[in-house]
């Protein structure tokens, strides 16, 4: 609360998001309250190693200061409305509701040790509440866009599961046992590089050692192709992994589920992430899924790998079956999966098949909070989901790894 200098009258001003603040501005937003620098450290340390919920729990500092940032700060979070684990057990999805009511998605997926011998705790996060971009087999797609999440929303989903998994750690098959987030995929409801600044924000925090010091190879962003966006992010000096979410190998296939083409054609994505890659000297991964009778022919594959043939040494292609039906969709057989697969690899492009987490509890971005904000029960199939009128969503993109 401040008062005004003429009258002395109290103004409300909103409680400052101590989430959104990079190491810098924590800083400098103590000095401008007379607080000493270290002070900074002692908070960061609260909220990135002690992983505390409120100031209260952040017992290295006074007193006397614990109260004055609970009066003029927050590091509370969007609060939980619903929660579902696939029967698996390895991925949990929860729907989270932000401070003024808006509803957003994040999932954990946990994976068994790869062939580097560590587990892995992986956390998905939105971006934003809705998306403008209206992909046709995404939930988040349909609802329109509402508005930008702020830097600090999207820290706090990743530090939501943090605490999770520092209460509760999860022991891999294997018996390790993994108590932390390990990487972070900005694939959840929401374009990333539409809200530029502050996904760039929540990237630094996420990725500054005093932040929650994760590797930037740890964290992938996920776009449509929005080329202003993927050039900008060529110019930072942060190497995160980007991922095109490719889906079709020709402009007018992709146009049929993705009106993003029209204003980004493929080629002028691809020039983007050619960019990309020479100025930051990391990979590329294309997420392609597979539509049974759409686009997994042997024609297809071989378009995608003449496409993608510039990019042949630094590109992967991601395939993912689609998880769904609803709108007649249906995932593409094993053996057509495998004429796909080596269709790519004749033409020299790296591949892989990423297995759906979580299709029991519908994980894909924007189902979870479609059927809250239409208070639609829980189908019996969690594949389909009805839409105010009754009507069956196509709802396919499953959440998945993209490493
Ligand atoms: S797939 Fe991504 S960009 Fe497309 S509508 Fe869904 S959230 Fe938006």
């Amino acid at each position: 609360m401040l008062s005004t200098p003429a009258t002395g009258a109290a103004i409300d001003v909103a409680p400052t998001d101590l989430l959104g603040l990079e190491p810098g501005d924590l800083r400098a937003w103590l000095a401008a309250r007379g607080e000493q620098p270290f002070r900074a450290r002692q908070i960061l340390d609260g909220i990135y190693r002690q992983l505390a919920a409120d100031f209260e729990a952040m017992t290295n500092l006074p007193r006397p200061l614990r109260a004055r940032l609970a009066a003029d700060a927050t590091i509370a979070g969007p609060t939980l409305r619903r929660e579902l684990a696939a029967r698996d057990g390895r991925t949990r999805k929860v729907l989270l509701a932000l401070a003024d009511g808006r509803l957003i998605e994040a999932v954990l997926m946990l994976y068994p040790a790869g062939p580097d011998g560590r587990a892995r705790a992986s956390v998905c996060i939105s971006t934003q509440a809705g998306c403008a971009y209206g992909c046709t087999f995404c939930a988040t797609g349909q609802m329109g866009f509402d508005r930008h999440l702020t830097a600090g929303e999207i820290v706090a989903q990743v530090l939501y599961f943090a605490r999770e998994l520092r209460a509760q750690p999860w022991t891999a098959p294997d018996g390790q046992a993994l108590d932390h987030v390990t990487n972070v995929v900005l694939m959840g409801m929401g374009e990333p590089l539409h809200n530029y600044d502050n996904v760039l924000r929540a990237v630094r925090i996420l990725n500054a050692p005093e932040g929650l010091g994760l590797g930037a190879r740890h964290i992938t962003l996920s776009t449509v192709g929005l080329v202003p966006g993927i050039l900008r992010l060529a110019g930072e000096p942060l190497q995160i992994n980007l991922a095109i979410s490719l889906h079709a190998p020709t402009d007018a296939m992709r146009l049929r589920t993705m009106p993003v083409t029209r204003k980004y054609p493929i080629a002028a994505v691809l020039e983007a992430c050619q960019t990309y890659v020479a100025r930051t000297n990391r990979q590329v991964t294309f997420e392609y899924v597979l539509l049974a009778g759409e686009n997994d022919a042997p024609e297809h594959a071989r378009a995608l790998a003449a496409l993608l043939a510039p990019l042949r040494q630094l590109g992967h292609v991601n395939l993912i079956p689609v998880n769904a039906t609803a709108a007649g969709y249906r995932p593409p057989s094993g053996e057509a999966i495998r004429r796909f697969r080596d269709e790519l690899r004749r033409g020299g492009i790296g591949n892989s098949v990423r297995a759906e987490r979580g299709d029991d509890i519908a994980a894909a971005c924007g189902q979870l909070h479609t059927r809250e904000g239409r208070t639609v029960p829980l189908p019996d199939s969690p594949r389909r989901i009805a839409d105010a009128s009754g009507a069956a969503l196509d709802l396919v993109v499953p959440m998945v790894d993209p490493e």
